[in-house]
């Protein structure tokens, strides 16, 4: 079925470490259905960024609006109830259940309350549970590891750990989706395939913001592209203009 994309928007935000400015005043929108990268050398703020959007870090100042409501200062669990889903660097599954029951648990984040009333009705719960587990087993299809629908989350690899969430991610209604270097650790045929997977969740009208290392991935799928560097945005726009700018190559070749 098709997504409602939900637009982000980021505005003035900060966020200080100690002694560290992590992200000083930065802008950064993703319109609805749009695919927006974030890239930068390491440690200019792109992962705090996420977690500010996500709910898992609160900020100093700033303005974080989803689908035009302010959600700074909500929590991780009431940002993925609005329908933010996220994937993380290092993935995080619950290693010792199965590719499909973690999928399942992200329709958690979406109708806790449902299920729980379910469960207390137990003739009504074998057929929501087969229902949940039928739709579970469709979105491991959809990312591509259906075959890996019975084995402990934990003991298949990282890229198809990051496959999984995505999969955990849309099975929580997800309209937003914001991926932490989901390219990763992958191999070449990986690459091509999470690069048809990010189209085609686009193409249902999700909105994504990717954040990645990998540029060649970011200029085939992304509609506009932020640099960050030591915490402020350096550029932003299209991807092509972006990437002949001399000033964001050596922010790069600078780290
Ligand atoms: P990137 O994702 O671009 O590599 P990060 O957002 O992870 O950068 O980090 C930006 C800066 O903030 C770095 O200097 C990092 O050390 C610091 N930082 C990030 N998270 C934390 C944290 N939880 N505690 C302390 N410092 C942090």
């Amino acid at each position: 079925p098709p997504i409602a994309g939900l637009p982000l928007e980021i505005s003035g935000l900060s966020k200080r470490f100690g002694g560290v400015l992590a992200l000083d005043g930065v802008d950064f929108s993703a319109p609805a259905g749009s695919c927006c990268a974030i890239v930068g050398p390491n440690g200019s703020g792109k992962t705090t960024l996420l977690n500010l959007a996500s709910g898992y870090y609160t900020s100093d100042a700033g303005s974080v609006r989803i689908g035009g409501v302010e959600t700074l200062g909500s929590s991780a669990q009431k940002i993925a109830a609005r329908g933010i889903g996220r994937t993380f660097q290092t993935p995080r599954l619950v290693a010792d259940l199965t590719a499909l029951d973690n999928v399942m648990l992200g329709a958690f984040t979406r109708e806790r309350a449902n299920l729980l009333s379910t469960a207390l009705r137990l003739p009504h719960a074998r057929e929501e549970v087969r229902r949940l587990r039928k739709e579970a087993l469709g979105f491991l299809d959809f990312v591509g590891v259906a075959d890996r629908a019975d084995t402990d989350a934990g003991e298949t690899p990282h890229g198809q750990q990051r496959l999984i969430e995505i999969a955990r991610a849309m099975m929580g209604g997800a309209r937003l989706i914001l991926l932490d270097e989901p390219a990763a650790g992958l191999s070449m045929a990986e690459l091509e395939r999470l690069e048809q997977l990010i189209t085609r969740i686009r193409e249902l009208g999700a909105t994504i913001v990717i954040v990645e290392h990998h540029l060649d991935l970011v200029a085939n799928i992304a509609t506009h592209v932020t640099v960050l560097d030591r915490g402020t945005v350096l550029a932003a726009g299209k991807p092509a203009t972006v990437f002949n700018d001399a000033g964001v190559m050596r922010a790069y070749m600078g780290e």
